[in-house]
């Protein structure tokens, strides 16, 4: 399928669903997450009308980053191991794997410009999982007002692999209720505005809980081999 056809069908999916919900799907951000494909697969993308792309490892990143360049807006997805952040920091407009005080030292002292970035949460708590566990959110946040270039402009989260639709919806009604807690103690470095949630096989369940960025890459762009 052309990344066109896909995205058709998932902006009817976004459209139901927030027509049933009383959302403006225009508050819906999508990322097409071009980890699997092929750069000519990302300008496919591009071409569709896809405008935000988000890559998971510093080299996959600026391979794309080189052969695309601002054409896009970039989001860096994955675990982000301090010693890369130099590599994409100036190429990079949301990072959403922020995780760790390490990482926030190293990005204040690489950027030259507010990062927009998320906080990553555990919110399953299984061990195969980064992110910082929910009851860690506020204090590790409280902390990063020190940082003058990190904005925190919401959470993220990756729900538990499962079928089981009320655990992936307990997961994003949980990161929707942290954020919300974040939000109202109205912190001038953390608006904590949006959330960062949904992939491939749960983002509708994500939007009925509140998504504002969902992160597609299977269903939108395809997966290679
Ligand atoms: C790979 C990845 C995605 C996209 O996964 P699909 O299931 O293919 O849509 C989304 N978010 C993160 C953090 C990822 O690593």
């Amino acid at each position: 399928m052309s990344v066109k056809e896909n995205l058709a069908m998932i902006q009817e999916n976004i459209e139901n669903t927030c027509a049933r919900i009383g959302r403006n799907p225009a508050e819906v951000q999508i990322i097409a997450v071009t980890k699997y494909v092929s750069i000519e697969r990302a300008k496919e993308a591009l071409q569709a009308g896809i405008t935000h792309l988000g890559e998971n490892r510093d080299d996959g990143f600026l391979r794309k980053y080189e052969a695309i360049g601002n054409e896009a807006t970039w989001h860096f997805i994955g675990t982000l191991q301090s010693r890369k952040v130099k590599n994409i920091i100036h190429h990079v407009d949301y990072i959403h794997s922020l995780d760790r005080l390490s990482l926030a030292k190293e990005i204040e002292k690489r950027a030259n410009k507010v990062v927009k970035c998320f906080v990553q949460v555990n919110v399953s708590g299984e061990q195969s999982k980064h992110g910082i566990a929910p009851e860690d959110v506020l204090p590790f946040i409280e902390q990063l007002a020190q940082f003058s270039r990190i904005q925190i402009i919401g959470l993220m989260t990756m729900a538990p692999y499962t079928d089981d639709e009320a655990t992936i919806r307990r997961c994003f009604r949980t990161l929707r209720e942290l954020k919300e807690k974040v939000q109202s103690l109205h912190m001038a470095h953390a608006p904590c505005r949006e959330l960062s949630m949904g992939m491939s096989n749960d983002y509708v369940i994500a939007i009925e809980e509140g998504a504002t960025f969902i992160r597609l890459g299977t269903s939108l762009v395809g997966h290679d081999n």
